[in-house]
Order: structure tokens, then sequence, then C-alpha cells
């Protein structure tokens, strides 16, 4: 966004605060400077030279999860979302108190697969300390290997179509199986796969330090690989990714990747009717956790229910709205806050009694893990893949 449109952007905000209606950051500390009509001011002074970049500023711009829940919210049509992206990159210099986050986030995205075997090479050193830090869940431990592993193409005999799985990192090198899960549902459904190689981040990591101009580079090589793929569908087990290649991608670098699809969307449309299944019998219930990117940035409720339905578990709703605190470099730049966040739903999610917690996010699912112990804590496809291809563990 150019200086003149973010200012003009900044302007229309009448401060009528409609934005902090679901603000999980405002709702937890209350304070004007922790929702969106706040630091929309202070990043209208920053443009305006009224105020400069301190840390507690940077930590107002930068404590926003990110998570849209204001996006659709404000009747004057201000861009939230995009002048706050404006405005960490503005702040970028001066926010010392991210930096090696910056620098660990580049290096792992410029290196990912040498970061992934030097990870797995200490992980039995590396994962307790950041289990004891709450950054991963208790005994969490790496896969063997990533999902991803050159060009991939999955054939069926009967072909119904062709669609390309965008991986994301979380799901590529934390939890590879939710991807083998979904190919293995589509394959069932007479759809080819491809997983094309040369995938890199979405991006959106980056973006979320403030680092635009590493976020467009990405944006630029994912759009030259999946932009020229002739498939139905680009899907993904994370919603965050999808947001991105489709929604931020044009803001960013002027178009994006049109057909990218959320995955429960797309597999309520096009499985065949899943209640035969036997899984309900497993899991006769479960809470639904519902991802801020996929129930405000890509407009997805109702629709998991229904899917969750149709494979013969009930859904029970707990109370309340409620992010479960993660928000990608949030969770890690303040622990304090996504920890209470996290806490909270945790509690509620336990109160239903239901026989499982299932979300659609990887990023959610780590998160969860981490406080809830005594339920299971699924992503949804994995438990598609039971109910529809009939794998015996889930
Ligand atoms: S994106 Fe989420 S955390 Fe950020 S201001 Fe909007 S509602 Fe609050
Ligand atoms: S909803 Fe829009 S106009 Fe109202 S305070 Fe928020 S940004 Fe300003």
């Amino acid at each position: 966004m150019e200086k003149t449109d973010y200012l003009k952007d900044l302007g229309k905000c009448v401060l009528c605060g409609s934005c902090k209606a679901f603000c999980p950051t405002y709702d937890e500390e209350g304070t004007e400077a922790m929702g969106a009509r706040g630091r929309l001011a202070l990043l209208r002074g920053l443009s305006a030279g009224q105020l400069s970049p301190t840390p507690l500023l940077n930590d107002r711009i930068f404590s926003c999860l990110l998570c849209e829940a204001c996006s659709d919210l404000c009747p004057s049509g201000v861009d939230i979302m995009e002048d706050i992206y404006k405005g960490r990159s503005l702040l970028k210099q001066s926010d010392r108190k991210r930096r090696l986050l910056r620098i660990l986030t580049k290096l792992f995205i410029r290196n990912p697969a040498l970061s992934f075997r030097i990870s797995h090479i200490l992980q039995n050193i590396l994962f307790p300390y950041l289990s004891k830090k709450r950054f991963v869940p208790a005994n969490f431990r790496l896969p063997d290997s990533p999902f991803r592993n050159g060009h991939s193409v999955y054939k069926v005999m009967k072909k119904k179509g062709r669609v390309a799985v965008f991986t994301g990192c979380s799901t590529n090198f934390l939890y590879p199986h939710l991807a083998t899960s979904l190919v293995n549902i589509l394959l069932k459904s007479g759809y080819e796969v491809i997983v094309p190689s040369g995938e890199v981040c979405c991006g959106a990591p980056l973006r979320a330090l403030g680092l635009e101009d590493e976020a467009k580079e990405l944006a630029k090589k994912n759009m030259r690989i999946f932009g020229r793929l002739k498939v139905e569908a680009v899907l993904s087990p994370c919603p965050t990714c999808i947001l991105t290649i489709k929604k931020e991608y044009p803001k960013m670098i002027g178009s994006g990747i049109k057909n990218a699809t959320d995955v429960i969307s797309f597999l309520l449309e096009k499985l065949e009717i899943l209640q035969l299944s036997l899984l309900g019998k497993r899991f006769p219930t479960a809470a639904y956790h519902d991802p801020c990117h996929l129930l405000y940035g890509l407009g997805v409720k109702n629709q998991a229910r229904e899917l969750l339905n149709k494979i013969g578990v009930s859904v029970i709703e707990k109370e309340g709205n409620g992010c479960c605190g993660f928000g990608g470099p949030f969770s890690l730049s303040f622990r304090e806050i996504s920890g209470n966040l996290l806490q909270k739903q945790a509690e509620r999610y336990l109160a239903t009694g239901a026989d499982a917690v299932v979300t659609a996010c990887p990023g959610c699912m780590m998160q969860l893990s981490k406080a809830i112990k005594d339920m299971p804590v699924f992503h949804i496809v994995e438990l598609i893949e039971e109910a529809y291809c009939g794998s015996d563990e889930v």
C-alpha cells in the first residue's frame, strides 16, 4: 500500500469502536490500544509524525493476532488488516524485541530442509525446552521426514477431477500425516492430486513480522508454481495458507491463486455421503474449534459442523467465541496473553464433555494440544480419512 493510500485509509476511521466487538486481545486486556481502533489511532499518530516508535507502541501494533475478527465489522470500510501489516513493515527497523524472531524465521524459510534436519538431530534437547516454555505440546516429536518429496502426482483409475495440494510449512514439517490424510481422501473420491515441487512458505509469518518485501518474494514464487497448474482447486490443511495465497497475494503482488479453496468447503461439496461411517461409535460427540482465518477470513463456519455430522459425529458447541491464542509469531512474542487465551478456550472445550476436540488448522491443533490433555485433539481431515477411507487408526 502506498503512503497516500495508507493515510487515506487510516483517515476513514470514525472511531465508532465496532471493530472491538470480537477482538481477543481487547477482550483479554481491556485497554484501548489492545483493540483495532486504538491500534489504528497509534498508526495515524505515527504516520502524521505526532508519535515515534517506542517498545510499548511497537508491542501494541505487534500484539494484534491478525485473526481478522474485526475485518468485516468496519462501517467505514477501513482495511484494518492491511493497515496493521503496513504499520508493522514501517516499524520493523525500530522493533528490537522481535529482531531475533525475524532472523530465525528468515533462516528457517530460506533453508527449510536444513533447518528441519538440524531440529531433528537436536530434538531431544530442543523440544523438552520448547515444551517447558509452552511453545509446543508436551512430548512433541518431529516426524521422521517432511511430507513433500519433490514433484509428486498421485494418480487414480477413474479420474473425477484434478487438484493440487499446497502443503504449508506446519503441515509439511510438523504434521505431515495431515497432508497424507488429505491426499488419501482425495484419491478415494477420484481426484488426481498434484503436489508440485518448489512450494515455499506462503509468507504469512514474514508478513506478520513486518517483512513485507521478503513475503512478496515468496508470494511471487508460489504464484509461478501454483498459478499455472491446470487444476480444479488448490487445497491445504492450513486455512492461513489458503487465506494468504487467495486473498492476501492480490494485495501484496497484484494477483492471487484464485482457485485456492478451503478443505472443508471442498470436501463438503465433493464427497459422497459418509453417514455409514463407524467413526461416530468411537467419537459420538466433538467440540469444534473454529480457526480464526477459516471463520473470519474465509467465512467457513456451518460447513465444518455439517461435515462432522455427515461422518456421524455430533457437534457440541462450547460457550462463547474465541481464538486459541496461537497467531503464529504472536504466541512466541506474547506468551502470557497467548497462554491466557488458550487456557480460557481449553476450559470451555473441557466443559462440553465432548469425546474429542476437532479443528481445521495445524496451528490451532498444536496450540490446543498444549492445554487439552484429557481429550484427543484432531484436525478434521484425520477424522474424515478414518470415516471415508476406513483407516484403522485415528
Ligand atoms: S485482527 Fe484480531 S486481534 Fe487484531 S485488532 Fe482485529 S480482532 Fe483484534
Ligand atoms: S470499526 Fe472502522 S470506523 Fe469504527 S473504530 Fe473500527 S476502524 Fe474505526
